[in-house]
């Protein structure tokens, strides 16, 4: 079997879009019930509280770990909200099966270890627990699906995924940035799988949270998880992303969700006369690129014929920087001007060591020719 034929069944089988609410971590018993009630009566499918807890460094609060299952167990008692907590190890299966927890998830930094997927995929062997399935820290999609594989060859059927945004280093308007294209390669190469997005672990700050909810309903995510706290600010664990019950039903009520399309005519013939001049512009791209790779290679034969050897960085970034002033004023993100120009000059490269290469024996090491296009 491949990956492709891997078929889902719906963790929730319900309206869209799907909510997941409730604390970054479970506190204390009254933390966990006052968030409950609070959220009692928004459309909360699913109860969320984290029990056992990754930090990133020691000395954070790791978690209440088993009483926190019987206060689960109450809020499910009390609100009838069914309810999933975090599992990275088979104990935290058995004690979670124990108690009765309707949903488990695997958060982001077990998902990036195939060694404790298969650990809880074999721990749930034989059950029909639905899994929730955090995209790993590293934007690595083969290894998000291969952590979907290794439950479904468990038997598991019913299993959702989670874009929870990528870890990076250094000073960004996320905590964890999104990767929204490949939340869409995953809903497409998956059709059955529903998709959810974490807004909370993407953005990390409270002012942020509606305006990424509206980008994730825009692109058609399922349904949205987001960490709610009685006193956000008091919280032992992720305190600047937390809603309070009141602010969180104050950003579903903003929200809009938009039809994923529509039979009235007007719409569609302009969603064609956009769509064909799109295709159009994508192949004029295709075709420069492919004109520009024809220079960057006419350089490389020059290059191979006066044996010379040039490095010359900063004729790429002089290039960068006038790309990102072309960019910016056209608003195209500095990042998107990045990657483009990166991958335009990857490439640029390998077409160029495919030329010095071709019987080089008398010629100096590909190595030493950073041939500038
Ligand atoms: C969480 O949901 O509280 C959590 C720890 O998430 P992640 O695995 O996405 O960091
Ligand atoms: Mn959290």
């Amino acid at each position: 079997m491949t990956t492709s034929d891997m078929t889902f069944q719906p963790v929730f089988n319900l309206k869209r879009p799907i909510l997941i609410a409730g604390p970054c971590s479970a506190e204390t018993e009254d933390q966990v019930l006052t968030t409950a009630h609070g959220l009692k009566g928004q459309g909360v499918d699913l109860f969320r509280a984290g029990i056992w807890k990754p930090r990133t460094r020691p000395g954070a609060f790791e978690g209440i770990g088993m009483p926190g299952l019987r206060w689960l167990k109450r809020v499910k008692e009390e609100t009838g909200i069914p309810v999933t907590t975090e599992v990275a190890t088979a104990q935290h299966v058995y004690d979670c099966l124990k108690f009765g927890i309707d949903v488990f998830w695997i958060g982001a930094r077990t998902t990036v270890n195939p060694f404790s997927v298969q650990e809880i995929a074999d721990a749930l062997e034989g059950t029909d627990i639905p899994v929730l399935v955090k995209n790993p820290v590293n934007p690595d999609y083969k290894l998000w699906v291969g952590a979907l594989e290794r439950l479904h060859k468990a038997g598991l059927r019913r299993i959702a995924a989670i874009h929870r945004g990528f870890s990076s280093y250094g000073d960004f308007k996320y905590r964890n940035l999104p990767r929204w294209q490949m939340a869409i390669d995953l809903m497409q190469e998956f059709p059955g799988l529903e998709v959810i997005c974490d807004i909370s672990h993407i953005c990390g700050r409270r002012d942020i949270l509606a305006e990424t909810a509206q980008k994730a309903y825009d692109l058609n995510f399922d349904g949205l998880m987001v960490e709610v706290h009685p006193t956000p600010d008091q919280a032992w664990s992720d305190a600047a992303q937390q809603l309070t019950p009141a602010q969180y039903a104050e950003m579903l009520q903003n929200l809009v969700r938009r039809a994923v399309t529509t039979d009235d005519p007007d719409f569609l013939a302009s969603m064609e006369n956009c769509r064909s001049a799109i295709d159009e512009i994508d192949e004029e791209i295709i075709n420069l690129i492919a004109e520009r790779m024809h220079l960057v290679k006419e350089i490389g034969v020059i290059k191979k014929e006066k044996n010379v050897a040039v490095l010359q960085p900063e004729r790429f970034r002089a290039l960068r920087e006038a790309l990102q002033r072309r960019g910016a004023k056209n608003e195209l993100s500095p990042e998107f001007i990045s990657l483009f120009l990166e991958a335009i000059h990857q490439e640029s490269i390998n077409q160029q060591e495919t030329i010095i290469n071709e019987n080089t024996a008398d010629q100096p090491a590909s190595g030493n020719l950073w041939i500038n296009d």
